[in-house]
Parts: structure tokens; C-alpha cells; sequence
């Protein structure tokens, strides 16, 4: 017998998973030196911060900029450390050809990242590094994905580019209230324990995972430079986010901001019970809308709300190039 949620879930079917992760860091140029050429990614998107036009909002992915493969940044140039805790995203994993590992850790050593060896988490080998801001990110080996799409355009060589996010791990006191809307609301289900983590995972092969970090009484975590601002997770469109967002306040009494338009993508922001910031983010319109998919990131893009005044937010902000 069918129920009337059943629709919104078949139409989440595929479009389930991470669609963004959205952090903060010190200086711009910095920042894009290292995701750009350390790293490999294609910078898909050079705006600002639509709250605070004065700075840059960098989004890195693959070559279209596909959900769930976009990490983006505001760079504040005196923004002061954060601390990693309760209630924070403390670490963004990639996907890389399981084969690529070792030429990663010859990459990292050869250009200084502060990185350790790799590890075994959940049967798959992990090597963790952190980028210039302290901010800790991994690199996780998974068979068979070389065909796979990636940004190839970059020095990084096509047989290790990354595949887009493999996951977030979250570090939260107790796991189960905010396993409960990822499972509930989100499209993800538990998988696997492995020591203090739960892993869940959605039927997204890129940005499919979510890993809890279970850690009782830890101190809170703390805003600024090397920290997750906040998860975005994708919605196929407007209704499937509204089913969301009612399944949010029915079910587990959280109330979501309004829908904001963030030009790429249409936004609503919630803090989880575990008290992560998560979104819900629509996959349209795309990265496409205002550039030529050739031509993503080449020029600094505004909304049409602040394109008239373009030439006093391009006074202010840091030179990139
Ligand atoms: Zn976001």
C-alpha cells in the first residue's frame, strides 16, 4: 500500500549524498594554490560571499562541478584559527583510484604537505593530510573508479585526479540523534561500527558517506580558519527540499531557515541535533548558469543583486592571480 511520502522517496532515488562542503580559510591566494594545484581540483565558481560581498567565495570540483564533488571556501585573510570539536565536521574525505595512493604520498612529501601514513578505515586505505590552514581533509583508495569523470586539467595526473568526496566524518557527543535525520530525512543508513565511528551511507557513489565520531564529553568545537562551516546535502529540486524540510519539523521538531537563492543552488540551513550546521541544497540550476562549462571559474561572477556594484567589491578584494 502506498503512502504519500513514498514519492518523495523514489524521486530522491540517485540524488541522495553530500552535495557541498563549505569551509573557511586565511589567505585567498593560498587557498587556491593548494586546491587547485596541490590537489588537482578545478576552481568551478570565483564569487563572493553573497552575506558579505567584501570576500571571495571559491567553490572547487570536478569539471562541471558536479553535487558531491564541490568543496568551497570563503577565505578571510585575518581570520583567526578555529578548533576543531563537538559539534564540527572534522574531516573531508576524496575519492582516489585505489592505485594512486602511493603516488600521492611521494606527491605529498614532495611538496611539503603535512600529511601520515596511510591507514586502514572500514577495509579501505586512507591517507590523511591537512591543507595550509590546518584544516584536515583524506584521500581514500577505492577500486575501480578510474573511468570515472575527473578535472583533468590541472597538473595532477589523470590515473590520480579525485573522484569527487567520498565523505564527511562528524564529531558528535552522542551518534544516535543525528544518525536519526541523516537516516529519516537525509537518504543515508547505517553500515558499519568500526571502534568510536558509525558509518552511514546513501546510494550516491560520490559523496555517499557520512562517519560519526562518537566522543561523549569533548570541548565544543570553535568558528575560524582550518574549520567546516557547514554540509550541504542535495535535493533533486524544490519539492523533494519542502518534503524534506516538513519531514524535519514533523518528525524531529528542527526548523529550517527559509529557502535562500545561493544563484547555483537553492538553500536551506538547519542545525542538526548533534549540532552540526547541515543544508539542503537543491542540484539545479548547476555551476553552468552563468559560465560556459569551458570557461567555469575563469571570471569573478556576481548575482545580479551585487553586479551593480561590481567595481567596488573587486576594489576590496585580495588579488589572486
Ligand atoms: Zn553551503
Amino acid at each position: 500500500m502506498a503512502h504519500p511520502t513514498d514519492h518523495a522517496t523514489e524521486e530522491n532515488h540517485g540524488h541522495a549524498g553530500i552535495h557541498h562542503v563549505t569551509a573557511i580559510a586565511g589567505q585567498a591566494r593560498r587557498n587556491l594554490d593548494f586546491y587547485t594545484r596541490t590537489l588537482g581540483l578545478r576552481l568551478v565558481k570565483k564569487t563572493v560571499n553573497f552575506d558579505d560581498p567584501g570576500t571571495y567565495h571559491f567553490y572547487y570540483g570536478d569539471e562541471r562541478g558536479r553535487p558531491g564533488s564541490i568543496l568551497t571556501f570563503f577565505p578571510w585573510e585575518h581570520a583567526a584559527p578555529g578548533r576543531i570539536g563537538i559539534g564540527e565536521t572534522i574531516e573531508t574525505v576524496f575519492r582516489v583510484p585505489e592505485t594512486s595512493i602511493a603516488d600521492w604520498t611521494q606527491r605529498l612529501v614532495t611538496l611539503g604537505v603535512p600529511h601520515e601514513a596511510p591507514e586502514r578505515r572500514f577495509g579501505e586505505t586512507v591517507l590523511s593530510l591537512r591543507d595550509p590552514d590546518g584544516t584536515k581533509l583524506a584521500l581514500a583508495g577505492v577500486p575501480g573508479i578510474e573511468a570515472e569523470p575527473a578535472w583533468t586539467g590541472g597538473e595532477v595526473a589523470p590515473e590520480m585526479a579525485i573522484r569527487g568526496f567520498h565523505g564527511v566524518r562528524l564529531l558528535v557527543k552522542d551518534g544516535a540523534p543525528t544518525a536519526d535525520v541523516l537516516t529519516d530525512v537525509l537518504g543515508f543508513a547505517e553500515t558499519a561500527r568500526e571502534g568510536a565511528v558509525v558509518r552511514l551511507a546513501s546510494d550516491a557513489a560520490v559523496g555517499g558517506i557520512v562517519d560519526l565520531h562518537v566522543a561523549g564529553d569533548f570541548l565544543p568545537g570553535r568558528s575560524g580558519a582550518g574549520t567546516v562551516h557547514h554540509v550541504a546535502f542535495r535535493a533533486a529540486d524544490d519539492a523533494a527540499q519542502a518534503a524534506m524540510v516538513k519531514k524535519l519539523a514533523e518528525n524531529h521538531g528542527l526548523r529550517t531557515t527559509g529557502q535562500k537563492d545561493r544563484n547555483y543552488f537553492r538553500s536551506v540551513y538547519f542545525r542538526e541535533p548533534g549540532g552540526v550546521l547541515f543544508e539542503i541544497a537543491t542540484d539545479a540550476p548547476g555551476f553552468a548558469i552563468d559560465e560556459a562549462p569551458e570557461a567555469l571559474g575563469s571570471a569573478l561572477k556576481l548575482p545580479p543583486g551585487l553586479e551593480r556594484r561590481r567595481e567596488a567589491i573587486e576594489a576590496v578584494l585580495p588579488a589572486v592571480a
